[in-house]
């Protein structure tokens, strides 16, 4: 077993590649992304068992030089859980693709994650499991599934990453600013975005103030002034080239206040 590393805090940056090196192997798939062809290549199982407390955790066996390893995801099933059996799935799959982390970044050093988990240090375990969760956000809600400003909203990423809510507003909260500006620069809610058909009535996606304030959460993370056109309802950043006019419509184009207008421009 090579010694534990002294780690003074998370690798993001390495979590954050480790996943695209899978994702890239997978061949950047649409999400939800789905790791079991990565598995089945790599020829580590993935095992559903009774665990009595974990999750899940992953098990490192050497034979022959040969290294292996399994995944195992609990099935316990507590009668007094409030969770409903696609939140438990949806865990569940966060979980094996966390254990896959545990895998790809720690399993040089881990003999047994289930047993040896408990002999690394505390602050080690801490920035490791910090590592997994990293590993895990960034493969199942990889930068390139960020195509709209809808896909800022939690419930929306959520929904089509097959994750569930928590990692899908962990995930925002800390994403890519570049990313954020490119999807919030110019757009027009009404017209251009295309709503998830999941979504039937349209205009709940306007009126739920939940989900409003995501996407004004969104636009003010950016730190930049936002305008809109009040004839064709465009929202335009402020490196406009045109000036204050619409680039589609060359109407002069208006503040954004938040949250006084918060319902402005679809009212
Ligand atoms: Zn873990
Ligand atoms: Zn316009």
């Amino acid at each position: 077993m090579i010694p534990f590393p002294r780690l003074l805090h998370p690798r993001f940056t390495l979590a954050a590649r480790s996943a695209q090196a899978v994702l890239r192997e997978l061949g950047n798939p649409e999400p939800p992304i789905n790791i079991e062809p990565y598995l089945k290549k790599m020829k580590w199982r993935l095992k559903y068992e009774e665990l009595h407390g974990p999750d899940g955790y992953m098990i490192k066996l050497v034979k022959g030089g040969k290294v292996r390893y399994t995944i195992y995801l609990a099935t316990d099933s507590d009668p007094d859980s409030p969770y409903d059996v696609e939140t438990i799935q949806k865990r569940q799959f966060f979980t094996a693709v966390h254990e896959l982390g545990h895998i790809l970044l720690h399993g040089n050093f881990l003999l047994n994650s289930h047993e040896s988990m408990n002999a690394i240090p505390e602050e080690l375990a801490g920035i490791l499991e910090v590592e997994a969760h990293w590993f895990a956000s960034k493969l199942l809600m990889p930068n390139y599934v960020f195509r709209q400003p809808s896909d800022l909203i939690p419930e929306i990423l959520a929904k089509k990453c097959g994750v569930n809510i928590t990692p899908a507003i962990k995930r925002l909260s800390k994403l890519d600013n570049n990313i954020r500006e490119s999807l919030t620069t110019s757009f027009r809610l009404d017209k251009y975005e295309k709503l998830p058909t999941w979504i039937d009535d349209p205009h709940s996606i306007y009126c739920a103030s939940l989900k409003w304030d995501s996407i004004h959460q969104a636009l003010n993370a950016s730190k930049r002034r936002r305008y809109i056109c009040p004839k064709c309802g465009l929202f335009h950043g402020d490196h406009n080239i045109w000036g204050p006019y619409c680039i589609e419509c060359e109407e002069p184009v208006r503040l954004v206040k938040f949250p006084q207008e918060r319902y402005y421009f679809f009212t």
